[in-house]
């Protein structure tokens, strides 16, 4: 069952470290911080993992490197490419767990969609990762080393990665996992990590308040938000954090996020659940929350998954939806459906979670996960 990714290895995960941090773990050797930046442009200029092969650092320190230090990757147990062109990996992690990495080409960008955790403790209704629960966080190696296995396997276009934005849609709630995922995206903004543009970079949550106010502290990528209705006794049901954080803190916590980080927008989930959340009252009651704000919205229709009990919105209801809010001003999309014959598409990622661990809502336990 365990692949070489479980082996027990003392070593110190390097791999997605932020830059300040990698270089403390070289002061810690005796070693200059410019060689922490030596080994940032191997791990994520050229994808070398192999100390042997850091041929301008000294021997010595390449030996402690392959000895200290841990590179290795999680193994590819499975891989899918849709009809569209969207490729599925499916990632071993340990125990028996497996995560999944989405990369979903477009005219002009890549998008590489990554997971957070093993599962989700959030159970929203309508999502698929929900349903298989949670075991555990991911951590920042295991998030960077999502980026580094879908570039070899997609390789270079002209010399350059085909990955131009990274978003956390994948399974797991992000903000649940916060240092990691800060530390991750610190290292994909990087001037010597993967130079992204901050905009480029998109956390999505279903709305940890505390941790959406602490996100604007620490960075300022983009913030994507799932919102799904727009009165609490709706949200209670779709999306359950929502009765510990309901939609006007969750905003409030938004629009300061967009102040803090000098965001272009926020931009708003909304999937399109046919009788749930789809009628012309809704999309008034979206023009209420969002009009005159720092806020975009994009309609996903409902992707499906087995034991899923909700239908896909018609097409007609949809563009109806679409229409309301771009007569109120409020610039609005629907997300085009990738991926879904390879259940690659957003709410279908499943992937195998074994010993769930429970984390009832309001639980310490839920206190211990979310604020780290
Ligand atoms: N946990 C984070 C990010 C992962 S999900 C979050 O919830 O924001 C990425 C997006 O897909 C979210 O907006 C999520 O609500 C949506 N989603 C989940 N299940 C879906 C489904 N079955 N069909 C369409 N979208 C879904
Ligand atoms: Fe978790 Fe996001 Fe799925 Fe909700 S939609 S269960 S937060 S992954």
């Amino acid at each position: 069952m365990n692949g070489p990714a479980q082996a027990a290895v003392s070593g110190q995960a390097l791999l997605g470290l932020p830059r300040a941090e990698l270089e403390q773990v070289f002061a810690g050797y005796g070693e200059k911080p410019f060689r922490a930046r030596q080994l940032m442009r191997w791990m994520y200029g050229r994808g070398v993992l192999d100390p042997a092969a850091m041929t301008d650092m000294s021997l010595a320190l390449r030996e402690r490197l392959a000895v200290d230090a841990d590179f290795r990757l999680p193994e590819i147990d499975a891989c899918q490419e849709s009809a569209d062109g969207t490729v599925k990996w499916r990632l071993r992690v340990g125990s028996g767990q497996l995560v999944e990495t989405v990369f979903i080409p477009e005219e002009g960008r890549g998008t590489l969609c990554v997971s957070s955790q093993v599962g989700c403790a959030i159970n929203c209704s309508f999502c698929a990762t929900g349903h298989q629960g949670f075991n555990r966080n991911l951590g920042a190696a295991e998030i960077i080393a999502q980026v580094i296995i879908a570039n070899r396997q997609l390789g270079l276009i002209e010399g350059r990665s085909r990955i131009t934005n990274i978003v956390f849609m994948g399974m797991g709630e992000p903000l649940a996992n916060f240092r990691p995922v800060v530390q991750a995206c610190s290292v994909l903004i990087d001037d010597l990590g993967y130079q992204l543009s901050r905009r480029r970079v998109t956390v999505s949550t279903s709305g940890l308040v505390p941790q959406i106010r602490k996100l604007g502290q620490e960075t300022n990528v983009a913030l994507a938000v799932s919102l799904h209705a727009p009165d609490d006794e709706l949200r209670n049901q779709l999306v359950p954090i929502n009765r510990r954080h309901p939609i006007a803190e969750l905003l409030e916590a938004c629009w300061e996020y967009a102040e803090l980080t000098n965001a272009v927008g926020i931009t708003f989930e909304y999937v399109m659940l046919a009788g749930v959340n789809d009628a012309e009252s809704h999309a008034r009651g979206l023009v209420k929350l969002l009009a005159n704000r720092p806020a975009k919205l994009n309609l996903i229709p409902f992707n499906p998954f087995p034991g899923s009990n909700y239908r896909r919105s018609s097409g007609a209801a949809l563009d109806r939806f679409r229409q309301i809010l771009i007569d109120a001003g409020i610039m609005t999309i629907t997300r085009r459906t990738r991926g879904d014959d390879i259940a690659a598409a957003c709410g279908q990622l499943a992937g195998q979670v074994n010993n769930r661990v429970r984390v009832p809502l309001g639980s310490r336990l839920h206190e211990v996960t979310w604020h780290n």
